[in-house]
């Protein structure tokens, strides 16, 4: 099951630092939703996201550098069960066809595990999958939510707040939680 620390997203953060600016260095509320939520897809599409991201990037670094920002990703998400990704304002024929290409890329990919797969609706929703994964899901209902205490634990912090934490903030909370704890059982 995916943890809610997202590693895979971490890397990805750290290695497309123009287009996925908004991840470690959010703008200022209202948030953009990839600053809040990271990116909304499964880690079963990570290459299709690589191959998009290696284009972007690229591209990005060759506009002029006050016009960069212009060319951020603001939201990476899974919808009816293929990848969208936007962006704020208007985009080069090079980026429109690299996220075309993706999204066409991700309804043919399984969004867990990478293996070809197709659309499926799984009790009501709309999903690529593989056979396995497709069958997977329909024996059992993934939940997705992560451990319990982390939950609660991100939820009293953004009450304490009264704002959304960034995805960058609750990855830096859920790391010393689970720091803590395994420190706790060395003891
Ligand atoms: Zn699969």
């Amino acid at each position: 099951m995916t943890a809610p620390t997202d590693d895979w997203m971490m890397w990805l953060a750290e290695r497309y630092p123009l287009a996925l600016v908004e991840m470690l260095h959010p703008s200022p509320p209202p948030r953009e939703p990839l600053a809040l939520f990271g990116i909304e897809c499964r880690e079963g599409w990570k290459p299709i996201l690589i191959k998009l991201l290696d284009r972007l990037e690229s591209e990005i670094s060759a506009q002029p550098e006050q016009r960069r920002y212009d060319f951020r990703v603001v939201q990476i998400k899974e919808k009816l069960g293929t990848l969208r990704v936007y962006m704020p304002g208007e985009v080069t024929d090079e980026m429109q066809m690299a996220i075309a290409l993706a999204e066409d890329a991700s309804g043919k990919t399984c969004e867990v595990c990478s293996a070809s797969g197709r659309s499926r609706q799984l009790r009501g929703w709309l999903s690529t999958l593989c056979d396995s994964h497709a069958a997977a899901r329909a024996r059992k209902s993934e939940t997705g939510d992560g451990d319990k205490g982390e939950r609660a634990l991100l939820a009293r912090e953004q009450a304490r707040r009264g704002e959304y934490l960034t995805w960058l903030e609750s990855q830096r909370l859920l790391r010393e939680y689970r720091e803590a704890k395994v420190g706790k059982k060395e003891k």
